[in-house]
């Protein structure tokens, strides 16, 4: 059992209630709501609405440091925007209405067309409570594996690499390990601008010991590469390529840890023999480097023992993403770098739960707990905790397929929790289509206007982060308490509540939890379960936690529980295998799915920004945050922009075969020739035409399932615009013209304004 916390632990004890103003001027102790690094922040409510926010030094994660978006959450929790009443066809309901229709609407298309025509889509933003009563509704007891999670499009190819090489979805080290590394390599990740306190706590590592070497792998020379020592400008989807000639190398060079790979890995020669002979040289023109970079890389990574390898959605975002995991981990594997400190494999998960929800099993092809749907031994536990009526034998449709069902009439009821699929999934037109013709469509959110909650026929209110009360897991495994430190505005729940409802209302036993302390006790005792059948999520020592140790509860690392309790995963071999060996791969490289040509030339990369978070719901909110980057943009290098001519600045259309985007200029050599990056956060609601998500295809990895949101094929060309203009007023509001991004300042609202034709 964790030790009780002190007082500034358990202030917010209570749910989130009326006891806003009770709260004021008292610090609250939770978690930042963003990235995967999963900070901790001190909240000081004003009693007014405000909150005074700042880093809380006792945190492992950030030991007190907050990024621009951490710094400015305080700024973001006003009730502008907010949905404050549960609505039906757009009109305010109450809570048994809009209870009893989702219930209706589910159970009579369950009845209709059997369990696996509904479907649940939730977020890495819900806590691990509310996940875990959503997972056990659609597999315990509507008896469908149809709950898929937006921690597909982010690192599901990270789960699936981790579970072929180690048998669970274990994440070996911890953030330490980046701090105490010789070497750190960044690959596909932009770790200054998305995973912002680790970077600076990895930038800080290197300030104090100079001769610690960093290295960044990205086509885009990003601000992670502003300490590297070394920068590999790769051609995009080229990683397999550059991980297989280090490993031929790391056996060339008689690197190769015979026995730790003898005594803890199988598949070592099948993998060897799919590399060996691949040269530096070879290696360097399948990825379009210098050959000189590419021997540096590989004398630095072999000759260096403490190496932690970092990899995030560069690497994930792939229709080879899971093979790109597998070719990094296989060089750990091959070298016994693994678990050890400061060095190992290391996946950046994007979300502040997407760890917590993969806990829990929220995504399609996962039982709770780490258990397998494949496995009928796993299948007997979990029904058999949850006395539930069913449990789906085969996985569920993952995001992409989902929408796709959508289109196709066969999701009769989809439940959207907490995320904007109309916006964030590829073919993003399509899927908003997708959405607006299912029959009956329920969303859960906290803000009344979204590209989404637009397609809903029931608008279900949910508290925000501040109100919430729960856990979250970040990316190296430590679970923090969210602790409320605002009321519950309106008539807005907790969504672990207003899912218990439905569920409640649909007939089935097993919601009646008292509260999020008891969902969480209950999520415990199945981790135990899953430990003892020989599993690594194992936190069943808080199986029996009270609700005062609950709310005092200080950030801990699973597993909670065993030998392992605390500690890091597989120095000593131990993986989750049937024979508890690690697996090495054969991997081949294969290229993005979808192919340039004369019509589309270029690649275009996505990727996030420093200041907005995800479709901008909550960061819009900010002035100082809308500040850095007013308007979507188009990184093209200055070859390319020539051939397409565009000039600094100068509106392009880029398309592809699914959408368009018109972007502002931004003319860089930090992107390579060939190679495009534009911004994933503009929605409809701050510029519609900068909706990058409509461009990628629908092509995914063929084992996680995850969408090459950086592969696209496309065009670029000038936006003929007739005329340019700027508006700034008081008031909100909505251009209506050909081109328009708005954006929030100190005094009201400024956009930028083009179109075609005159007005
Ligand atoms: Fe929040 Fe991530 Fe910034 Fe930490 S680094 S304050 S978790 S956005």
């Amino acid at each position: 059992m964790t030790a009780p916390g002190g007082a500034d632990g358990s202030p917010g004890a209570g749910g989130a209630g009326s006891e806003g103003s009770a709260m004021a001027g008292k610090e609250v102790r939770t978690a930042c709501p963003y990235c995967g690094v999963g900070c901790g922040v001190l909240a000081r409510p004003d009693g007014a609405g405000g909150v005074e926010i700042r880093g809380d030094a006792d945190h492992p994660a950030n030991l007190g440091r907050l990024c621009s978006k951490g710094s400015a959450l305080g700024e973001t929790v006003d009730m502008d925007g907010r949905l404050l009443s549960p609505k039906i066809d757009g009109q305010d309901a109450d809570w048994d209405a809009a209870i009893a229709l989702t219930a209706r609407k589910f159970r009579a298309a369950i009845d209709e067309h059997g369990p696996d025509s509904v479907a649940f889509y939730v977020s890495g933003q819900l806590l691990t409570e509310d996940y875990y009563v959503a997972n056990k509704l659609m597999k315990g007891f509507i008896g469908s594996a149809n709950i898929d999670t937006n921690s597909r499009l982010c690192m599901a190819s990270s789960v699936a690499g981790m579970k072929r090489a180690f048998g669970a979805d274990s994440v070996p080290g911890r953030y330490e390990d980046l701090e105490e590394a010789e070497l750190v390599v960044l690959v596909g990740s932009n770790l200054a601008w998305a995973h912002p306190v680790l970077y600076q706590r990895l930038a800080a590592a290197k300030k104090a010991r100079p001769a610690m070497k960093v290295v960044t792998i990205d086509p885009r020379r990003t601000a992670s590469a502003d300490i590297a020592d070394l920068h590999l400008s790769i051609r995009p989807g080229a990683d397999v390529a550059l991980f297989s000639g280090l490993l031929s190398s790391i056996e060339e060079r008689g690197a190769v840890d015979a026995s730790y790979v003898g005594a803890h890995v199988n598949g070592f020669a099948e993998a060897m023999a799919a590399v060996r002979g691949i040269s530096p040289a070879n290696a360097a023109a399948d990825c379009g480097l210098d050959p000189f970079d590419v021997e540096a890389f590989y004398k630095l990574w072999i000759g260096t023992e403490k190496v932690v390898t970092v990899w995030s959605q560069g690497v994930n975002q792939s229709s080879a993403g899971t093979d790109k995991v597998n070719s990094i981990i296989n060089c750990h594997l091959a070298t016994g770098r693994v678990g050890k400190p400061g060095m190992g494999p290391f996946s950046v998960t994007g979300q502040p739960n997407a760890m917590g929800g993969r806990e829990v099993g929220g995504l399609a092809n996962m039982l709770a707990a780490h258990l397998d749907i494949e496995n009928a031994e796993h299948r007997a536990a979990v029904q058999g905790f949850w006395a539930s009526p069913a449990i789906p034998e085969k996985q569920g449709l993952k995001a992409v397929d989902l929408f796709r069902a959508c289109k196709a009439g066969k999701i009769k009821a989809l439940w959207v929790m907490s995320t904007n699929p109309a916006v964030s999934l590829p073919e993003a037109d399509f899927v908003r289509d997708a959405i607006a013709s299912c029959d009956f469509v329920a969303v859960s959110d906290i803000i009344e206007h979204t590209d989404t909650t637009r397609l809903a026929d029931v608008l279900l209110p949910a508290t925000g982060w501040g109100e919430k009360s729960g856990t979250v897991t970040n990316s190296d495994r430590t679970i923090s308490r969210q602790r409320p430190f605002l009321p519950a505005p309106g008539l807005a729940r907790p969504d672990w509540k207003i899912i218990c409802d439905v569920a409640e209302a649909m007939g089935y036993p097993g919601f009646d939890f008292a509260d999020e302390a008891a969902v969480y006790r209950e999520h415990a005792a199945l981790s135990g379960i899953a430990g003892r059948l020989g599993r690594d999520f194992d936190i069943s020592d808080h199986a029996g936690i009270s609700r005062a140790e609950y709310d005092s509860m200080q950030p801990f690392k699973w597993p909670l529980a065993g030998a392992r309790k605390g500690g890091r995963f597989f120095a000593e071999g131990g993986f989750f295998t049937p024979d508890r060996k690690g697996r090495m791969l054969p991997l081949e490289l294969r290229e993005p799915a979808q192919k340039l040509s004369a019509a589309r030339p270029l690649r275009l990369n996505t990727g996030r920004t420093r200041d907005h978070w995800h479709t901008m719901t909550r960061t819009a909110k900010s002035a100082r945050l809308s500040q850095h980057m007013g308007e979507p943009w188009l990184e093209i290098h200055p070859e390319d922009a020539a051939a397409c001519g565009l000039k600094p600045a100068d509106l392009a259309v880029v398309e592809s075969e699914a959408g368009r985007a018109i972007l502002r200029v931004l003319v860089t050599e930090k992107t390579r020739p060939g190679a495009l990056f534009a911004p994933m956060h503009w929605t409809g609601e701050y510029a519609p035409a900068g909706r990058i998500c409509a461009l990628p295809a629908s092509e995914v990895d063929p084992v996680s399932g995850q969408p090459e949101l950086k592969g696209a094929a496309v065009s670029a060309r000038r936006y003929r615009a007739a005329w340019h203009g700027f508006a700034a007023a008081t008031a909100e509001f909505r251009p209506e013209t050909g081109y328009w991004a708005r954006a929030l300042t100190k005094t009201g609202w400024r956009a930028e304004l083009a179109d075609e034709t005159l007005p």
